[in-house]
């Protein structure tokens, strides 16, 4: 039996959701999820074996025929009436979000709007799924290319947006005509478990989504990816787990699409707004605490503006509001777990240690729950260990630099290439200045770049493929050519 501890304030669903109904791991295990604001065990989840996640495949390859028939305004409506009901229970999504992973209750709603936006997006785009015919250069035939659904999507999402990384998978995919197997992160399951409980409720046949926490999550996905039936995986994590997954992925040769990990450079021109350039720091690093893939990593200022830009940022850092994310006017909760601060912790103890100085922050409180001070550092040098490695937490690393040949070259100096952010009111520096990054993503005087409606995603060591816009689509679509002489 799964045991629920609070059930009634969690209100989300414990047992994994396969083919449509709720049950129990085969061999009956659970695992705990906590509250990172207090430590507490918060739920028992179910926590499925390798022979559950083959069971979640068989469902998922059953529903796919009539699922991939399904006229694509149906699939549409459908998205559509997840968005409406996601956004009417934005509030008990975003309370859910903060109980299992600690962030604040105003990043939570972001967080819940944003997901929801993919239901939406993704209704619209199931209708525009087009290919293209064209004379071959010959003139001795037709080039027809169709779109068709890859098919059984494995579909695994990190921690630190349980419902927004979650809906950018489901949301394409079931608009592609695909059926998906779920795979959340095991410290926020709750999350993605409510969501399955919504598809369910809109409609969504059973089967089509089947939602699969688990702690032994290498087995599991192992045993899934060397199934013949399943055709796409499609992984937001670590850059380091995804390389694994890749390997994996080879030997069936499966489709993948990988959103792995940033260190994204934030940098600042002497001709910036100062004003501007300290409300977008505040954005890029400190949505969701820090724990953000697009989390700016480095804050790259010029000599002429370093200065005040660093005192402005101290002060901006110093004055938010730290503490349990559901209490009001809280602006920074805890870290998602002892793990996750110990490395914050560790990182800014060896910049110290290698001549960087704090002016705010650095020291993480006693008492329960893993919470981490908004932290500035300054005269980080440039071969800081911080600088190299996603932070993940609120610790904002500031380092000099004269030329822009120079910041060029700080920032493009990672394996990573999410995104980047830089600040200037020069148009035709900040334009060459984006095109010189090597980075899937560019905020140009924005500190936000995350829509449903953009391509998401990154280059070098930050991933495959794109999420979001027409290309998140295509992510879950073959081309199929079929050469014709009429
Ligand atoms: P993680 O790589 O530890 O875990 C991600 C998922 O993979 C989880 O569901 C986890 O259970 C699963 N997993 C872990 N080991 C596995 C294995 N051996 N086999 C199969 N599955 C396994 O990452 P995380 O700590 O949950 O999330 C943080 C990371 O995610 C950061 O690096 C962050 O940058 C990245 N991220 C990237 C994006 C993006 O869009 N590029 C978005 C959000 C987060």
């Amino acid at each position: 039996m799964t045991t629920v501890l609070n059930a009634e304030a969690i209100g989300a669903p414990t047992q994994l959701m396969i083919a449509g109904r709720w049950m129990d791991a085969s061999d009956g295990r659970t695992f705990e999820v906590d509250d990172p604001a207090t430590g507490e065990v918060i739920a028992f989840v179910a926590d499925a074996s390798v022979d559950d996640g083959l069971a979640a495949v068989s469902a998922a390859a059953a529903a796919l025929p009539a699922w991939s028939a399904t006229p694509p305004r149906q699939r549409a409506e459908l998205l559509r009436r997840t968005f409406e009901l996601m956004t009417q229970r934005a509030d008990d999504f975003a309370r859910l979000i903060v109980r299992e992973n600690g962030k604040a209750l105003t990043d939570a709603r972001g967080e819940v709007a944003y997901a929801a936006e993919f239901f939406r997006w993704y209704a619209e785009e199931a209708v525009r799924a087009e290919g293209h015919v064209q004379t071959a250069p010959a003139g001795t035939n037709r080039i027809l290319v169709l779109r068709q659904p890859i098919g059984v999507s494995v579909l695994i999402t990190p921690w630190n947006f349980p419902a927004a990384m979650a809906t950018r998978k489901i949301g394409p995919a079931l608009a592609a005509g695909c059926t998906v197997v779920l795979k959340p992160a095991s410290d926020t399951p709750l999350t993605a478990l409510a969501m399955g409980a919504l598809l369910a409720e809109a409609g969504v046949p059973a089967g089509v989504v089947n939602v699969l926490p688990s702690r032994r999550s290498g087995p599991v996905v192992t045993a899934m990816l060397h199934d013949p039936r399943v055709r796409k995986l499609s992984f937001t994590g670590s850059t380091e787990v995804g390389r694994g997954l890749l390997q994996q992925a080879a030997d069936c040769v499966v489709n993948c699409s990988m959103e792995l990990g940033g260190n994204a450079p934030f940098v600042v021109f002497d001709d910036a707004d100062l004003e501007s350039a300290v409300a977008g720091a505040m954005v890029a690093k400190m949505r969701n605490g820090g724990e953000a893939c697009t989390a700016a990593n480095r804050f790259l200022v010029q000599r002429g503006i370093a200065g005040a830009f660093a005192g402005r940022l101290t002060e901006a850092m110093g004055a938010l509001r730290v503490g349990p994310g559901l209490e009001e006017g809280v602006q920074l909760g805890p870290l998602i777990n002892a793990a996750g601060r110990e490395k914050v912790e560790s990182l800014v103890a060896g910049a110290v240690r290698e001549g960087a100085r704090l002016t705010v922050g650095g020291t993480a409180p006693d008492g329960p729950g893993f919470f981490y001070p908004p932290t500035v550092l300054v005269d980080v040098p440039a071969d800081a260990a911080i600088l190299r490695e996603e932070v993940f937490g609120p610790v904002a690393p500031v380092v000099v630099f004269d030329t822009e040949e120079e910041a060029v070259a700080l920032a493009n100096d990672t394996e990573f290439g999410l995104v980047a952010y830089v600040y200037t009111r020069d148009l035709q520096r900040g334009l060459r200045f984006s095109e010189a990054l090597e980075s899937g993503m560019v905020g140009l005087n924005r500190a936000l770049v995350s829509d449903p409606a953009a391509p998401f995603g990154g280059v070098k060591q930050s991933g495959l493929g794109r999420e979001g816009g027409h290309d998140g689509l295509l992510e879950f679509m073959e081309s199929k050519y079929i050469a014709v002489t009429w």
